[in-house]
């Protein structure tokens, strides 16, 4: 068939000398040391973060590496490998919402949260360089926060769990780089193992580690990179979260996972919901899809526990068309992607991340991951679409 295009990942030790390269190159000096984190895709629980609800990302090979040095002053220099040309310079006692435009807000906003917190941050410089495919729903922004932040943990002494630092790179990047996210991608940057997927409960910020290894069961995870572009996508995750809040507030729920302890109020909250308006019914659909996958979250993990990845399959169509009907989230692309992968014998397929281009995922058997692969490339093509890339 024509040639596909593959995102492979960096080994550990070419990440490692990257970024130490480019510290180098940068400051004439060499790093402390080097510190990274993945980025991810979620298996299913999508758009369920912000709703207190049940995620389950797994992390991929691709990592952001953070090569980084202590420096004894306020000053944070910044640089990244994508464009050396574009090093900056910050003091960190101005670093306030509102101040730090561009991608090195993703990382001084770090040094900020940590230090709203009363830790004691260094000054620092840092280069950066990462094989996690950007803007491509894979959680480059996270994989970066979260690399820096355990930098500068080490760094500075801070001792902090993973927990408190990814809710620092929370904070990070809603208040400083100003770009909503609900919690799912820096847990998933920080507390997930290799081989396993983590069941994150979004309530409390528990975790549990579920083996995922596709692989044991002859099988594999296809991570599609639609490289689809499309304006608004801040403002619909926005206008997304607002309508939950809103419905939230009109239930009298603090989030709407309290609305799934009993399938009984699930099902009064959405009759509720839907009074017969057109804003009504929107709220309604939109809820339907936030219960209906918290819902599906515990289903996939069940299956995981008992070992039957085989059997998964339903769940991640169900959840692709929750996305695209009720939470109307998904595009084109996505949809092109899901359904070419399932023609070509995917067990189950559906959109990952916040939608309107990104990424989906397709758990295909092993051996026929190209064959896959090529049938999505061509249903791009035939489509009239940017080819796709694909993730491994
Ligand atoms: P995603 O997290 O899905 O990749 P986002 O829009 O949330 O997409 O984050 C992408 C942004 O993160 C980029 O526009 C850039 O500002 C920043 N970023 C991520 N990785 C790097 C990097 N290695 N160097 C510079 N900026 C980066
Ligand atoms: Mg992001």
């Amino acid at each position: 068939g024509r040639a596909t295009t593959w995102v492979h990942a960096w080994d550990e030790a070419t990440g490692r000398d990257r970024a130490t390269d480019a510290f180098t190159a940068s400051y004439g000096t060499a790093p402390d040391g080097v510190w990274s984190a993945p980025g991810r895709v979620n298996l299913i629980g999508e758009h369920t973060d912000y709703n207190g609800g049940l995620c389950l990302p797994v992390p991929l090979a691709h990592r952001t590496y953070a090569a980084l040095r202590r420096r004894d002053d306020d000053t944070a220099r910044l640089v990244s490998a994508w464009d050396p040309t574009d090093a900056v310079t910050v003091e960190l006692a101005g670093v306030a919402p509102g101040t730090v435009e561009g991608w090195t807000a993703y990382v001084v906003g770090v040094a900020w949260a940590l230090r709203e917190r009363g830790l004691a941050v260094p000054g620092f410089d840092v280069a950066v360089d990462s094989c996690v495919p950007v803007g491509s729903g894979l959680s480059s922004s996270a994989a970066l926060s979260c690399s820096v932040a355990l930098a500068l943990d080490a760094v500075g002494a801070l001792a902090q769990d993973r927990a408190a630092l990814a809710a620092d790179c929370v904070r990070a990047e809603n208040e400083i780089a100003g770009a909503p996210t609900g919690g799912m991608d820096q847990a998933a940057a920080l507390r997930t193992v290799p081989g396993h997927a983590l069941l994150l409960d979004c309530r409390d910020q528990s975790v549990r580690h579920v083996p995922f290894d596709p692989a044991s069961e002859g099988l594999a995870l296809l991570v599609i990179d639609t490289r689809a572009e499309h304006a608004l996508v801040d403002g619909q995750y926005a206008a997304r979260r607002a309508t939950c809040e809103e419905a939230a507030a009109l239930l009298g729920v603090p989030t709407l996972r309290e609305l799934t302890d009993s399938p009984a109020r699930a099902a009064s909250a959405l009759a509720t919901l839907d009074d017969g308006t057109p804003e009504g019914g929107v709220r309604m659909h939109r809820v339907r899809h936030v219960l209906a996958e918290i819902t599906r979250v515990q289903e996939f993990v069940a299956l995981l526990d008992a070992g039957r990845l085989r059997d998964v399959g339903p769940l991640l169509d169900a959840s692709h068309a929750s996305l695209r009907d009720d939470y109307e989230v998904s595009c084109r692309e996505l949809d092109v992607a899901v359904e070419a992968a399932r023609a070509a014998g995917a067990l189950g397929a559906r959109m990952t991340g916040g939608g309107f281009g990104g990424s989906a995922i397709a758990l295909v058997e092993a051996g026929s991951v190209e064959a896959v692969a090529d049938a999505v490339d061509a249903a791009f093509r035939d489509a009239g679409l940017r080819p796709p890339a694909f993730v491994a």
